[in-house]
C-alpha cells in the first residue's frame, strides 16, 4: 500500500468499512509514514457530523477561511458527505423555487384583485 491508497481509501478505513488484511497493510503504512500520519490528523479536524452541522454556514458562504478550508477537505475525502451535499443543495433550490412562485402570487395585478373583488361584490349582491 502506498501514499495515494491511504488517501484514496481514508473514507473506507475511518468507517471500518476496510476488509481486514488491507485494514492492516493500512495501519501499517500509517506507523512508518509521517506524511499520511499528517494526512490523517488534518482528515480527523472535521468528522462527518462537525460536516452537517456546519452545512448551513457553508452554503450561506459565511464560514471562517480556515474552516472552510477544512470543510472542502472533507468533501474531497467523504463521498457520503459530498453526496449529502448534492441533496441538500437540491432542497434548498426547490425551497428557493417554491418561494419565488408565492412572491409571484403575492405581485398578482392589483387590477386582477379589483376585478375578483367586484366580482364578488355582484355575486354578494345578486344573492341578497
Ligand atoms: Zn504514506
Ligand atoms: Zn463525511
Amino acid at each position: 500500500m502506498n501514499c495515494d491508497d491511504i488517501t484514496r481509501l481514508v473514507h473506507d478505513y475511518g468507517t471500518g468499512r476496510l476488509p481486514d488484511p488491507e485494514r492492516r497493510s493500512y495501519g501499517d503504512h500509517l506507523h512508518s509514514c509521517s506524511a499520511c500520519q499528517g494526512f490523517l490528523r488534518r482528515c480527523s479536524e472535521l468528522d462527518c457530523k462537525d460536516f452537517i452541522a456546519f452545512l448551513d454556514d457553508y452554503v450561506d458562504g459565511v464560514l471562517s477561511p480556515e474552516r472552510r478550508e477544512v470543510f472542502e477537505f472533507h468533501l474531497g475525502i467523504c463521498p457520503d458527505c459530498t453526496l449529502y451535499l448534492a441533496q441538500y443543495q437540491k432542497t434548498m433550490r426547490l425551497a428557493a423555487e417554491t418561494r419565488e412562485a408565492e412572491q409571484q402570487l403575492d405581485a398578482a395585478p392589483p387590477e386582477l384583485l379589483h376585478a375578483v373583488l367586484a366580482a364578488l361584490k355582484t355575486d354578494r349582491a345578486t344573492d341578497s
